[in-house]
C-alpha cells in the first residue's frame, strides 16, 4: 500500500510497477500480479527515539528508523542514512529499491534500510560517537548476523560503522558480523569502500561493449559524475584508470568542472577533506597546489554539473535521489551523452528517465541504480560470507568476484529485458530499466511463492 504522504516511496513503487506492466510478464505469468500488494508493504518498521548529549552538555533528540522490508532472499540488508532529510517515505523508497537490488547481486540477502534525521555535518568526533552509541542502544535488539545487517549510506562511513559496531559489541557481549563496511583490521572486506563506485563503472563497461559490439571502451570517453562522496570518488578513480576523462564532481553546494579531467591526486585531496566535512569550494581553496595551473577547475556555486559539462559520453549520477531533472536529462542527451548509470539510488526523476528511455532508439542507454550500483551491497554480502567463515579474501579475489557480479547483473538485465519486451518495445537497445526491475522482481517473487507469503 502506498500512502499519499510518501512521495519518494510512491515514485520507487511506480517505477517498478510500470516497468512490470509495460512488459509481457503479466500476460505470460498473471500470478505474479498477486505479489505486488504483498511485496510493497514492509515486513516490519521500527521507529525509535535517539536522545544524546552534545558537546555543550545539552540533550538533542532525533528520530531513528529501521525498515525491515523483505526477507525472502536472506537477512534484511541495506545501509543506514544519517541526513536531516531522512523520513519514512525516503527510507521506504530506499528499502524497496534495496530488495530488488540485492536480488540482482545473486547473493542471499533480503532488503532493508534505516537511518536518522541527524545531521552529522560539522559535529565533533565525540558528538558523532555519542550519537552512534545512542542510536545503537535502540537498534541493537533488532539486528543480528542472520536477522538484519545494516551498513553505511549517506552520512554513515567507516568512522560511524566503527562507533556503531563498538557500541553493539559492548551492549550485547557478542562479536559477530552485524554490520558491513567494517574496518579492515576487524572484519571488514578489502574493496568494500571502493565497491559501489567500481561496480558502476564495471556495469557501464559492459554497456559500452554491448552497444558498440566490442568496438569501444572507457578509453577516450568524457564522463560527468555528480557527488563527491564514497561512490563518486571511486567511480572517478576507476574511470581514470580505464582511460576516461572525468569532467565533473559536485556536492550540495556546487560543482567543479574540469575540461582536462579531474586527476587522481585531486580525488585523493577530496577524499581526505570530505571526512572533515569540507565543501568542494573550501577544498579547492585549501589544496591550492592540487587545483592550480593546468589542473585548475571551474567552480560553479549552487549548480548541479549536468548542464555545465559540455560534450560528454557518459553520466554517472552519484550524489542522491532525484538529482537529474527532465530538463537536465534533455541537456545531457543533446550534449551527446549515450550512457547514463546511477551510482545513487533513484538518481533520476521520472521525467529524466522518460527522456532517456524515449531516446533509446537513438542509442541512449539508461541503467537504474538498483542494477548499476549493486556492487556496494554485493561486497557487503561478500563481507558477511568472509565473517561467517572467519577468513579474509585478498583484494584481487574480492575485485574478481565484484566484476563477475556486475557483469552477470548486466547480462541478466539485458536478457530479461529482451525476453519480456516482445512487441512492447521499439527496436534498438533493450530497456535496462525494465530488465533490472523484472529480473529483481521475479527472483524475490519466486521465493515468496515458495515460502507461502503469496499463493
Ligand atoms: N547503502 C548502500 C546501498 O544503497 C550499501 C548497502 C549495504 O552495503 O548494505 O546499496
Amino acid at each position: 500500500m502506498v500512502l499519499p504522504h510518501e512521495p519518494e516511496f510512491k515514485q520507487a513503487y511506480d517505477e517498478l510497477v510500470s516497468a512490470l506492466e509495460d512488459s509481457t510478464l503479466f500476460s505470460e505469468h498473471p500470478e505474479y500480479k498477486k505479489v505486488i500488494p504483498v511485496v510493497s508493504v514492509p515486513e516490519r518498521i521500527i521507529q525509535f527515539r535517539v536522545s544524546w548529549e552534545n558537546d555543550k552538555g545539552d540533550i538533542e533528540v532525533n528520530n531513528g528508523f529501521r525498515v525491515q522490508f523483505n526477507s525472502a532472499l536472506g537477512p534484511y540488508k541495506g545501509g543506514l542514512r544519517f541526513h536531516p532529510s531522512v523520513n519514512l517515505s525516503i527510507l521506504k523508497f530506499l528499502g524497496f529499491e534495496q530488495i530488488f537490488k540485492n536480488a540482482l547481486t545473486g547473493l542471499s540477502i533480503g532488503g532493508g534500510k534505516g537511518g536518522c534525521d541527524f545531521n552529522p555535518k560539522n559535529r565533533s568526533d565525540a558528538e558523532i560517537r555519542r550519537f552512534c552509541v545512542a542510536f545503537m542502544r535502540q537498534l541493537a535488539r533488532y539486528i543480528g548476523q542472520d536477522t538484519d545487517v545494516p551498513a553505511g549510506d549517506i552520512g554513515v562511513g567507516g568512522r560511524e560503522v566503527g562507533f556503531l559496531f563498538g557500541a553493539y559489541k559492548q551492549m550485547q557481549n557478542n562479536w559477530s558480523g552485524i554490520l558491513t563496511g567494517k574496518g579492515l583490521s576487524w572484519g571488514g572486506s578489502l574493496i568494500r569502500p571502493e565497491a559501489t563506485g567500481y561496480g558502476v563503472v564495471y556495469y557501464v563497461e559492459k554497456m559500452i561493449e554491448k552497444a558498440t559490439k566490442g568496438q569501444e571502451s572507457f578509453k577516450g570517453k568524457r564522463v560527468a559524475i555528480s557527488g563527491s562522496g564514497n561512490v563518486a570518488q571511486y567511480a572517478a578513480l576507476k574511470v581514470i584508470e580505464l582511460g576516461g576523462t572525468v569532467v565533473s564532481l559536485s556536492d550540495s553546494k556546487g560543482s567543479i568542472i574540469s575540461q582536462n579531467g579531474i586527476t587522481p591526486l585531486q580525488v585523493e585531496e577530496i577524499t581526505a577533506a570530505k571526512v572533515k566535512f569540507r565543501t568542494l569550494e573550501q577544498i579547492i581553496q585549501e589544496s591550492a597546489s592540487a587545483f592550480s595551473g593546468s589542473n585548475q577547475v571551474k567552480y560553479i556555486a549552487g549548480a548541479r554539473p549536468w548542464t555545465h559539462v559540455g560534450q560528454v559520453d557518459v553520466a554517472l549520477p552519484s550524489a542522491t535521489q532525484n538529482e537529474v531533472s527532465g530538463e537536465e536529462a534533455k541537456a545531457l542527451v543533446e550534449a551527446g551523452c549515450k550512457y547514463i548509470a546511477e551510482g545513487s539510488n533513484m538518481g533520476s526523476t521520472k521525467e529524466a528517465i522518460d527522456v532517456f528511455e524515449a531516446n533509446r532508439s537513438a542509442n541512449v542507454w539508461y541503467a537504474p541504480g538498483k542494477a548499476a550500483n549493486c556492487g556496494g551491497v554485493a561486497v557487503s554480502g561478500l563481507e558477511m560470507a568472509q565473517n561467517s567463515q572467519r577468513v579474509t579474501w585478498t583484494a584481487e579475489e574480492v575485485d574478481t568476484k565484484l566484476k563477475d557480479i556486475m557483469y552477470t547483473c548486466f547480462e541478466n538485465c539485458y536478457t530479461t529485458a529482451t525476453k519480456y519486451s516482445a512487441g512492447k518495445d521499439a527496436s534498438g537497445l533493450p530497456s535496462l530499466l525494465k530488465g533490472a526491475n523484472i529480473a529483481g522482481f521475479i527472483k524475490v517473487a519466486d521465493a515468496m511463492f515458495d515460502h507461502g507469503d503469496v499463493f
